[in-house]
Formats: C-alpha cells, sequence, structure tokens
C-alpha cells in the first residue's frame, strides 16, 4: 500500500457545530451526474417545482434524476461552476421558502423494507457517492452477488475536509440505524466502520454507540494519505485486494455521507437535495460545516459564515487540497458530490523549475503508475497507453511530493483527457 502522511488541517472546522443555511432565494441546480451532462430535461421556464421534482434525467443505464431542492418556480437556464471545474448548464429555481413536497412519507420500521423497495428509494431519492465520486449508490446493492460485508468509510484522510467527522459528532445514532437497516434488507452479514487510529475523538464517539449492534465493528486505521481510497481500505479491512469493483469480493463500500443520505431516504422519503459541506482555510474569517442545499451559490455561503480575510492572493479550490479542482473564483454551486470549499493563500512565488528526476513521484503513487513518464511522454499516444495514465486516481500526492512544483497531476489528467479522445 503506497501513500504518505501528510498534515491535517482540520481542527479550523472539526470542533464547530454544523452551520445551516438553506434558504438561498434562488437555487441553480446543475444538470450533470458524475461528470455526465447527459442529460433528458424535464422541466421549463414558468414551471413550478415541488421540494424533490424531477427536473432531468441521466441518460444511459446509470439512471439517476436531477432533483429540486427546494419548491418554488423556474426562472432560467444558467451555466455555473460545477464541482469538477466545468461550467455547467443549471436549472434556476426561485424559492417560495415553502419546502412544499409532493407527498410526506415516514417509516417507522426502515428495517423490514424489500430489497427491491430498498434500491428504488436510494435510486428515486438521487443517492450518490458523497466522498466525491457522485457515482449512483444504488448500483452498488442491485447485485445478485451474496454481500457479505459492508465498510464505512469514515477515514476522510484528505486533509482539511471534516464533513463526515462532524455528521458522526451529531447524528452517530441514525447513521448506525441506517447501517443497520442495510445490512437487514440486503442480508449482509456484517458491517466494519474503518477510521483513522489517530483520530481518538471519533474513535470514541462510535466505540461509545455501537456496543449494542452486534454485526459491527470498528477497524482503526493508519494516518496516511490515501488511506480512504477504496482500494486501500479494502485492502488494509479485509485483506483482499479486487480488480474493478469490491462486490467481486462481496464487499461493499459507502462513505459516513451517503448511509446518512440514506438514512434520510428510508425514514422521511428524502431526496439527497442537501449536504454538510465543510467551508474552510486560512483565506476565511469562520472556517466550519455546513449544511446547504444543493444548488446554492457557495459564493453566498461564504459570506453568510462571515466571509474572506482578504480576497486578495485567494486560490479558490472545489473540494480537498489534493484531489480538488482549483477554480478562477467562488462562482461555484453546491452539488451532492461536493463535500468541501477552500480558500487558501496562494503562494505564486512558488516557481516550477525543470523536472530533477528525483522518482519521488513514483514512490508515491498508489496506482503504481509512473507519473515523470506520463508527463514526459504526453505527446506519444502509443506509450502513453502502456503507461496507463487511466488508472490514475487524482489523488495528488505526486504534485504533493514534487521538489520541482510541478502539476504532475495535470500532466495525468491532460493523458487521460488525451487517451480518451482518441
Ligand atoms: S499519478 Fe494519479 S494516482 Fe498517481 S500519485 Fe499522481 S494523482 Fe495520484
Ligand atoms: S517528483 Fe517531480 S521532479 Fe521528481 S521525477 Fe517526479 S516530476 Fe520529476
Amino acid at each position: 500500500m503506497k501513500g504518505k502522511k501528510i498534515p491535517g488541517f482540520k481542527k479550523m472546522s472539526s470542533n464547530k457545530k454544523i452551520g445551516v443555511y438553506t434558504k438561498p432565494s434562488i437555487v441553480y441546480i446543475p444538470l450533470v451526474n458524475q461528470n455526465d451532462d447527459n442529460i433528458t430535461l424535464l422541466v421549463k421556464k414558468g414551471d413550478y417545482v415541488y421540494k424533490g421534482s424531477i427536473l432531468g434525467k441521466r441518460k444511459g443505464v446509470l439512471r439517476i434524476p436531477i432533483l429540486s431542492s427546494v419548491s418554488g418556480t423556474v426562472i432560467d437556464f444558467v451555466e455555473r461552476h460545477y464541482a469538477n471545474g466545468n461550467i455547467v448548464k443549471c436549472v434556476a429555481i426561485e424559492n417560495d421558502f415553502k419546502e412544499k413536497v409532493e407527498k410526506e412519507i415516514k417509516r417507522k420500521e426502515i428495517n423490514k423494507l424489500s430489497k427491491e423497495e430498498f434500491i428504488n428509494i436510494i435510486r428515486d431519492k438521487g443517492i450518490v457517492g458523497m466522498g466525491g465520486s457522485g457515482f449512483p449508490t444504488y448500483v452498488k446493492y442491485d447485485t445478485d452477488k451474496k454481500i457479505n460485508t459492508l465498510i464505512i468509510n469514515a477515514v476522510e484522510c484528505e486533509p482539511y475536509i471534516t464533513a463526515d467527522f462532524a455528521l458522526i459528532n451529531e447524528h452517530c445514532e441514525e447513521i448506525l440505524e441506517a447501517i443497520d437497516a442495510i445490512l437487514d434488507i440486503n442480508n449482509i452479514d456484517e458491517a466494519i466502520i474503518a477510521v483513522k487510529k489517530s483520530n481518538t475523538q471519533l474513535v470514541k464517539i462510535l466505540e461509545n454507540n455501537v456496543g449494542s449492534y452486534l454485526r459491527m465493528k470498528i477497524s482503526k486505521v493508519p494516518n496516511f494519505y490515501p488511506m480512504g481510497w477504496e482500494k486501500n481500505l479494502v485492502e488494509f479491512v479485509k485483506h483482499v485486494t479486487y480488480k474493478k469493483l469490491p462486490s467481486e469480493k462481496g464487499i461493499i463500500v459507502n462513505n459516513v455521507a451517503t448511509i446518512y443520505a440514506i438514512y434520510e431516504a428510508l425514514k422521511y422519503d428524502k431526496p439527497l437535495v442537501e449536504r454538510v459541506v465543510t467551508f474552510t482555510g486560512e483565506k476565511l474569517k469562520s472556517p466550519q460545516n455546513v449544511l446547504v442545499k444543493v444548488g446554492t451559490p457557495v459564493s453566498e455561503v461564504i459570506e453568510i459564515i462571515g466571509g474572506y480575510k482578504k480576497y486578495k492572493d485567494l486560490l479558490f479550490v472545489a473540494g480537498g487540497p489534493m484531489m480538488g479542482i482549483s477554480l478562477p473564483n467562488d462562482d461555484l454551486v453546491v452539488s451532492p458530490n461536493l463535500n468541501c470549499v477552500l480558500a487558501l493563500y496562494d503562494k505564486k512565488e512558488e516557481l516550477v523549475t525543470q523536472c530533477l528526476r528525483c522518482g519521488k513521484c513514483v514512490e508515491v503513487c498508489p496506482a503504481k503508475l509512473v507519473p515523470v513518464m506520463v508527463k514526459d511522454n504526453i505527446n506519444k499516444p502509443e506509450r502513453l497507453k502502456e503507461l496507463r495514465p487511466d488508472r490514475c486516481i487524482s489523488c495528488g500526492l505526486c504534485t504533493y511530493v514534487c521538489p520541482a512544483r510541478i502539476n504532475v497531476r495535470e500532466y495525468i489528467k491532460a493523458a487521460k483527457e488525451r487517451l480518451r479522445g482518441e
């Protein structure tokens, strides 16, 4: 298992109560799921929509709806920055602040749902991987294979991000209730909650609550990055490796925020239209976790929580410092897969020099690539194919360790796109 111990910078946001900002006057819902903007639009200007109404549907096999996060009127179609750095089409909806839903449903005994009902609910309520992937969660459960183990990824190994920590801190009971129901419904034998050994506060919360759930265990994992990468996690926790998906070995992995979204969908029929996002970084006056609606302009949330210390020399990132995407400004909207917004000091003075051939990027790459070779062969497609940049998980470690300050990850990303376009 390759990786590196890196500083956490978590204290900035971890010990504050989750803030709430769920009343934006206009939301801009991105018409995209998992980088796919091939969406069938189902609304037009002037339409009235409920909270949870379907605005569009992803085409193809991975059917997942795009849902409204407010009740109100569709007023426009505009372009905004999305979590992956692209500018995408969004549905602008004027909020009437009535939070109207088509039908209120509350379920007392969620453990008794059938597997079919469970899959339909999590698909129709738009549940996706909230750790950044945006992968439709129902697909993981929609399998005939026997699943033995559910791993809950509470590692949150990327610096600065504390959204999952905040959720466990404030909603541990609900998260455990959801895990218990998922085990019953899907006939899964055990759940293992993976948490960093060094996060003693989180370990203690879990140990105090897991006790009565006999099928649940806690696995304390080492503190290195990217320990939370699915492959590393499965290898450490279950001592097995897999080729494409953990289900090959009877395992499903979900992160904490996704489990909490499943809880709300099963219990209250709530769509995934709100999430906790970590707003942090030394350029913010008051870093904290905030519950926000999907489609909320990030600039609005930053203003509400106190704004910037100084806008000058600002490096703005959608996501964490390792895997996130730097953006020219804060013109970004919240999406289900956005776990963090970073406002950092832009160290422009760090000049890029020539590659030193030190091999550090090779030493750390968890995907066992040779990043420097990908960089050197960026214009040679045949050689690129052999170097397999498609296996890159965008962890950013190659850039982090590079003494020449080369943004190696960007070369790998360009190589991936070049091969995809072939
Ligand atoms: S090449 Fe990709 S997987 Fe390897 S260190 Fe760089 S970003 Fe991470
Ligand atoms: S870490 Fe940077 S300087 Fe060292 S080999 Fe890789 S690209 Fe070159």
